[in-house]
């Protein structure tokens, strides 16, 4: 048979360096980027541009070629990357997401587990066809060699050819190029392989300018001032750092569906701010930054770890830090406090961080600040999020493939995940609202970033933050406390109704968290602390 006399060749083509590059180069372009042609497609000032920056692109790609293929090692480093091209691939054509250094730390970050749901057969069937066959041709080549005096020379020039087209193409076009450049910066995350390679230089780079040293701290002067009415009672705020929850879909403001019923009966205890922006798209800079005191403006990741946070300042000053966790880590927050992780398991329900919260807390009362991270509303796998009877709406999509799912089961497994956040709060408002002989209780909850649920094709999270949809940015945000407690602070309710649906931000937490901590620092902001207009009282 023809067939077997095919397998056993050793080689089914003998190509030069120079054919093979090209071929290379061209394939991987042409493979996977019918994503990429389209959004340059749809941006593209003409059709003539468009071909131009193809062209622009096959050539940088071959530039590229030339350097990195090189005998010994050509055929090894062209089949690691035909199939990390068809992995990466996958993702963005699943999810429609784009890959930078932001996508790429999310995914150094994931936890296992988390991995795991993610898994699909389908990222096999695209292994197999975009990267398993082309590698075996890959394989089944020849490539031709030279004297390596007449390859370099080759190779030089033909780098060279390359770049100086390019370059004749974009000064023939300069204004149109370096306009189009400006405007359309975040197409480069869709092209592969030049996103992750970017993502990985620059997160290299970020790691070798890490700062390194002592702990800085940031509020060496604070101390605590017991403000409130009854300074023997201890004073107690839970903070529950919500997860991929978005303000669109949380009942309490507005939405059409009731997404927050059980937080109802809450409603006249509750403050409920409407238009609040997150600091990032992702956990890996939102979180930090939550409790970061520098704001969004001036926040920076890697900084942020060599920098105390909200929990420190409440420690120092003398409160008992408490870290719940269900999610996937607390990105070197609570880094110096108390941490828990009662889910024993690959994953549990958020209700696991309401467990057994109260006892704790009154075996012995102290003035405590606990934050619960939920895994909240995590997706794609929405429906891992919630137990069977938290199924409210239906019918509610039960795969991690979304593309497979109608854009009513997506949002229906999503406002589950957001009604069973809400009957987790529900349950702690009951929970804690028990201890008010002993302590003064605060609830805050906020989220740490939005969701796209396929609003323009768009899935999931982590878009790069100026171009990311709203769904991604804006978070619920809520205070509570009962009425003994809002006097006890000296807040007046009445008087909050009117700043409920001012523009706040992830940066408001820092401050309004010092406010109700009662700590006293020159670094508070009484600007940024939500609460500080309607508080009666002269120190905050
Ligand atoms: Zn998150």
């Amino acid at each position: 048979m023809r067939s077997d006399n095919i397998l056993k060749q050793k080689y089914w083509f003998s190509v030069s360096p120079f054919v093979f590059n090209l071929v290379y180069a061209a394939a991987v372009l042409l493979m996977y980027n019918p994503l990429f042609f389209r959004k340059f497609y749809e941006v593209s000032p003409s059709g003539m541009f468009f071909a131009g920056g193809l062209l622009c692109i096959f050539l940088l790609l071959n530039a590229a070629a030339n350097i990195l293929l090189f005998r010994p090692i050509a055929k090894f480093v062209a089949i690691l990357l035909l199939m990390i091209n068809s992995v990466v691939y996958y993702f963005m054509i699943t999810y429609n997401i784009s890959i930078d250094k932001v996508m790429l730390l999310n995914l150094l970050e994931t936890d296992w587990n988390e991995a795991k749901e993610t898994f699909s057969y389908s990222i096999l069937a695209y292994a197999a066809f975009l990267g398993v066959l082309p590698s075996i041709v890959v394989y089944k080549t020849e490539i031709l060699s030279r004297s390596a005096v007449s390859e370099l020379c080759r190779r030089a020039l033909t780098i060279v050819i390359s770049l100086l087209v390019v370059a004749g193409l974009v000064f023939a076009n300069f204004k149109t190029t370096a306009q189009f450049m400006r405007n359309n910066k975040p197409l480069k995350y869709s092209l592969i392989p030049v996103n992750y390679f970017g993502a990985v230089v620059s997160l290299v780079k970020i790691k070798l300018t890490e700062v390194k040293g002592p702990l800085e701290v940031v509020a060496d002067d604070a101390f605590l001032i017991r403000y409130w009415e009854n300074p023997n009672k201890k004073n107690l705020v839970v903070m529950v750092v919500g997860e991929t929850a978005r303000a669109q879909n949380w009942g309490l403001n507005g939405y059409e569906v009731d997404t927050t019923a059980p937080l109802n009966p809450y409603k006249n205890e509750i403050f409920n701010f409407t238009d609040v922006k997150a600091c990032g798209t992702s956990t890996e800079i939102s979180l930090p930054c939550m409790f970061a005191l520098e704001g969004q403006h001036d926040f920076n990741r890697w900084k942020a770890k060599r920098r105390e946070n909200l929990l420190d300042v409440a420690k120092a000053v003398g409160y008992e830090v408490l870290w719940r966790n269900n999610n996937s880590g607390c990105k070197g927050i609570c880094a110096r406090v108390e941490t828990e992780t009662p889910c024993q398991t690959s994953n549990c329900y958020d209700d696991i961080l309401n467990e057994n919260l109260a006892e704790r807390l009154m075996s012995s009362p102290r003035d405590r600040l606990v934050v619960l991270h939920q895994k909240g509303s995590h997706g794609p796998t929405y429906y891992l999020r919630y137990p069977k009877s938290a199924e409210i709406y239906k019918p509610a999509c039960k795969t991690e493939r979304l593309d497979k799912c109608s854009d009513e089961e997506i949002v229906n497994v999503y406002n589950n995940t957001i009604h069973y956040t809400a009957q987790n709060l529900a349950n702690l408002i009951e929970q804690l609202r028990a201890l008010s002989d002993v302590y003064n209780v605060t609830i805050i909850y906020m989220s740490d970033h939005g969701e796209s649920l396929g609003e323009n094709g768009i899935y999931l999270h982590a878009a790069p933050y100026r171009f990311a949809p709203e769904g991604q940015v804006k978070v619920p945000f809520m205070i509570w406390m009962d009425n003994q407690t809002a006097e006890n602070l000296k807040i007046d309710r009445a008087c909050m109704m009117q700043y409920l649906n001012r523009p706040y931000s992830h940066d408001n937490l820092f401050h309004t968290a010092l406010g109700v901590l009662g700590i006293s620092t020159a670094v508070y902001k009484p600007e940024l602390d939500v609460l500080e207009a309607c508080r009666n009282s002269e120190k905050f």
